[in-house]
């Protein structure tokens, strides 16, 4: 006779349907939220990432005038609301609307829509929603949080959350300290800890450090990679380094690259060639996140959706993908990842 711990761990580890179930399925992060469907960062566009199974929803975090968390993914509210209709004379010289010059109760004011170009109306992404149907709304931190924990209870079934702190230097440059306020909420609705179900992430690896060493957040970490520029001096050369990932380890828990970071160019036969990134990360068990898969944008090597998620979930085998496309992505964890 086995021991019975023994004989639970063989069970634990025996393969299910050919996946080894001790080794857990890649993340299926809704970017945004279902935003393929629905306005990004509205609670609709969540409810429907959440009901199309992903695994966590994320939430862009930006201040008010009055210092209250709202999820926006720009600092300007001008491409995804009607602000400009509503409020004319609040724009700054560069044209822009920002939501630190707008208290919470005018932000409430504001109907979100489908991102478009502020100059022209005209929608940047024209197969999806249709731009400024229907009614929806910014809505705080809190308000999102308690919208996802509600239908943690009702449901039953559990997601994590992923915010970003968003441009934590220029909110210092105009007088408001971002990171502390944000991570107060996450801490009000239970967010404390190594081992709960969150990521919080930022492009900025000073603040993302600080987060971790000045502010003391043992909450999972994961420092944002950004595309290397057009042209020009890449700032976020010095990360996407052996040493780079090293310092990384040392505050985060894990990475979230653009995609062309790991994907980085295509050879004579058109075929896509694979930096060193994602094996220095686990190297250090730092996770990997790349971002953003879109079945509407796909990049020249790939000829559909799943053809390119099969080349990061399987080849390259990231820990997680940052999606657009919740649905797609989940069945394609659920019935095409070999792990
Ligand atoms: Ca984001």
């Amino acid at each position: 006779m086995l021991p019975i711990a023994l004989a639970l761990a063989i069970i634990t580890m025996a393969p299910v349907d050919g996946k080894d179930s001790a080794v857990p399925l890649p993340a299926v992060i809704a970017h945004r939220g279902a935003s393929a469907y629905l306005p990004e960062h509205t609670l609709p566009a969540k409810a429907l990432a959440f009901g199309m199974g992903a695994d966590y929803l994320e939430q862009d975090v930006v201040l008010t005038k009055d210092s209250v968390p709202i999820v926006l993914h720009d600092i300007q509210l001008d491409e995804v609301t009607d602000v400009a209709a509503r409020f004319p004379d609040r724009a700054r010289d560069d044209g822009r609307f920002y939501a630190l010059d707008f208290s919470l109760d005018e932000i409430r004011a504001l109907q979100v829509h489908e991102r478009s170009d502020p100059a022209t109306g005209m929608a940047r992404s024209p197969s999806r929603f249709p731009v400024g149907k229907s009614r929806f709304a910014i809505p705080t931190l809190a308000e999102e949080i308690e919208f996802i924990q509600g239908l943690m209870h009702s449901t039953g079934r559990q997601v994590g959350i992923y915010p970003e702190i968003k441009s934590p230097r220029w909110h210092r440059d105009q007088g408001c300290d971002i990171s502390p306020i944000v991570l107060k909420v996450l801490a009000e609705y239970g967010y404390t800890e190594s081992g709960d179900r969150i990521f919080v992430q930022c492009f900025d690896q000073v603040e993302t450090r600080r987060l971790r060493e000045e502010l003391g957040t043992r909450l999972p970490l994961i420092q944002l990679i950004a595309a290397p520029p057009k042209s020009g001096d890449d700032p976020h050369a010095t990360l996407v380094t052996e040493a780079g990932v090293t310092r990384i380890a040392e505050y985060a828990q894990g990475i979230g690259p653009a995609y062309n970071r790991i994907v980085v160019s295509v050879d004579v036969n058109g075929e896509p060639v694979f930096s060193q990134l994602v094996e220095w990360a686990h190297r250090h068990d730092l996770a990997v996140h790349p971002y953003t898969f879109r079945a509407d944008v796909l990049p020249a090597y790939s000829a559909d959706f799943d053809g390119l998620m099969d080349l990061f979930l399987n080849c390259a085998r990231v820990d997680g993908l940052f999606t657009d496309f919740p649905d797609r992505t989940r069945e394609f964890v659920d019935r095409h990842v070999r792990r």
